[in-house]
């Protein structure tokens, strides 16, 4: 059912007559049920043009309230004004004959005035499916989308311009108009692609998809339109990072909210000029949200960087833990980067034994996000089987949420280490066995200086739960440690020249150094352990 009334008849007479688009004329009037904006472009006008045609006086009984015979003695002038300035444009030509029949053939030709054809070329099937194309094209896995457009911003003035002269207009028939009454073009423009869209892929268009296809349109031509804003309103223009332009759509929506009614009228014509071509297609994109995998891994070297190791733009070993596990997932994942995060870290020298470091790694813009737990399992052998240095377990898919449990608590955590102990004065069995006594041990720990350079300086408190001794020879005893997440290990040896208090050499009385550093148990719950 056609959806405009004879209420609407004058302004849909306007808006045509200067160069507006029927879906544009919809807005206006205010119709928001979605089957009008779907019809096809040339059914519509012609619908329009029928409505508009009908017999004056047939809609004129309809109205309640007829407006005086003298007023309407001038509308046939009003409406040759209107004709006059659109020939003046060149195109948008609309001439209603006596007969009823009109020379309109072409209007849909025209560019509207208001969207720039947004409304127009940019809803056809043709044009959905060339969006579409790039879409498949691009290779994404998705199962459903969310659109998003951008248009210029001079399509906020034109609309601005096109409200105050619906606004004047109905004013004459003591109606009012508020902007919000009118359909926004965003909204109108999603009610007749999504369906479009939806049918093309197969997939259906929700707001929460992580998959986003994004279009970007652009009209050079109009792009001066919001330039005299900013000499009214130059605080809302100011330059900012990141931007191409000052004009950007919250400006000027800005601006547009500030200026007056009268000034707007001097120096932009209501209505808008005829353009002379439709919007530019500045870029059609696709990406998709990233996603995150989870595990845990053991190091099994002492030569290998947990992350890339470079000193001065020179990398200095030629690997790394983070290096090793997330290049695969790269590339199963086809992902742009990552970010790789973890329960703590080890030292270069240290190994990491037991059942492994809870780590996450976040896949930025992956290609391909479904995979199932077979797949996983054998993603896992695959780094599994490629390096001797390291090991994967429960390698799992998991949610940005879940990556808090990782963080969650750390303090609180404890560790356990192995440290192989070398001391510089011969020593009997006899003299380590107090340290399987010590329980709880209070000891406060100056930043160290071997990280002086990335850490402030301060001093904190760790607890060392319990200790465990195992006698080598004369010089060397093993320790197992269990400790507060967090102690450094090696200058609870060594003392760290006296700013780790106290340290083994103290309690000792000896010269103590560390040789090896395992790490045997990291007691994060997280992520949950899964059966192989
Ligand atoms: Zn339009």
């Amino acid at each position: 059912m056609f959806p405009l009334t004879v209420e609407n008849k004058r302004v849909a007479q306007l808006l045509l007559s200067t160069g507006t688009c029927p879906r544009c004329i919809f807005r206006f009037c205010g119709v928001d049920f979605h089957a009008p904006y779907k019809l096809p472009y040339k059914e519509l006008l012609s619908e329009l043009q029928k409505f508009l045609e009908a017999e004056e006086d047939e809609l004129v009984s309809e109205v309640p309230n007829p407006p005086p015979k003298k007023i309407r003695l001038q509308e046939p002038e009003d409406w040759t004004d209107g004709m006059d300035s659109l020939s003046q444009n060149g195109e948008g030509k609309l001439s209603v004959t006596e007969d009823g029949s009109s020379s309109s053939k072409n209007s849909n030709l025209n560019v509207c005035n208001v969207c720039l054809g947004i409304l127009q070329d940019f809803c056809e099937k043709e044009f959905i499916k060339k969006v579409c194309q790039k879409v498949e094209a691009s290779g994404f896995e998705f199962t459903n989308l969310v659109l998003s457009v951008s248009f210029p911003p001079q399509l906020s003035v034109r609309e601005h311009a096109a409200w105050l002269l619906v606004k004047q207009e109905m004013g004459k028939q003591s109606l009012s108009l508020g902007r919000n009454d009118i359909v926004q073009l965003k909204e109108a423009y999603k009610w007749i692609t999504h369906p479009l869209f939806s049918e093309e892929l197969g997939v259906p268009i929700d707001g929460k998809s992580l998959f986003e296809v994004s279009v970007v349109f652009a009209h050079p031509e109009t792009v001066e339109d919001c330039h005299f804003l900013r000499a009214i309103c130059p605080e809302c223009f100011k330059p900012a990072k990141n931007k191409q332009s000052v004009f950007t759509r919250m400006a000027v929506m800005k601006a547009l909210n500030k200026i007056k009614e009268e000034d707007f009228r001097k120096q932009f014509p209501c209505p808008p000029d005829s353009p002379k071509a439709v919007c530019t297609v500045l870029e059609i994109e696709c990406a998709h949200g990233a996603v995150f995998v989870a595990g845990r891994y053991n190091k099994y070297s002492r030569n290998l960087p947990q992350t890339p190791w470079i000193i001065d733009g020179e990398r200095k070993l030629e690997s790394s833990v983070e290096e090793l596990i997330s290049d695969h997932l790269l590339k199963v994942f086809k992902a742009e980067s990552f970010n790789f995060s973890s329960s703590g870290r080890e030292d270069v020298d240290v190994r990491t034994l037991g059942n492994g470091r809870p780590f996450a790694i976040e896949l930025v813009n992956p290609h391909r996000v479904h995979f199932t737990s077979q797949e996983i399992k054998e993603l896992q052998q695959k780094i599994n089987n490629s390096s001797n240095k390291i090991q994967v377990r429960d390698l799992q898919l998991v949610t940005r949420e879940a990556i808090g449990h990782m963080k969650e608590g750390e303090e609180g955590k404890t560790k356990t280490y192995s440290a192989l102990i070398w001391t510089n004065k011969a020593i009997q069995r006899k003299d380590i066995e107090f340290l399987d006594d010590i329980k709880d041990l209070k000891i406060d720990q100056k930043t160290p200086l071997r990280v002086l350079h990335r850490r402030p300086l301060a001093v904190r408190t760790r607890i060392i739960h319990s200790m465990e001794t195992c006698y080598v020879d004369e010089h060397h005893f093993r320790l197992s440690l269990k400790t507060q997440a967090g102690t450094y290990i090696k200058e609870f040896v060594h003392g760290d020249f006296g700013r780790t208090k106290p340290n083994i050499g103290s309690l000792m009385e000896v010269t103590a150094d560390i040789l090896e550093l395992d790490v045997e148990s990291v007691d994060v719950d997280w992520p949950p352990a899964l059966d192989d």
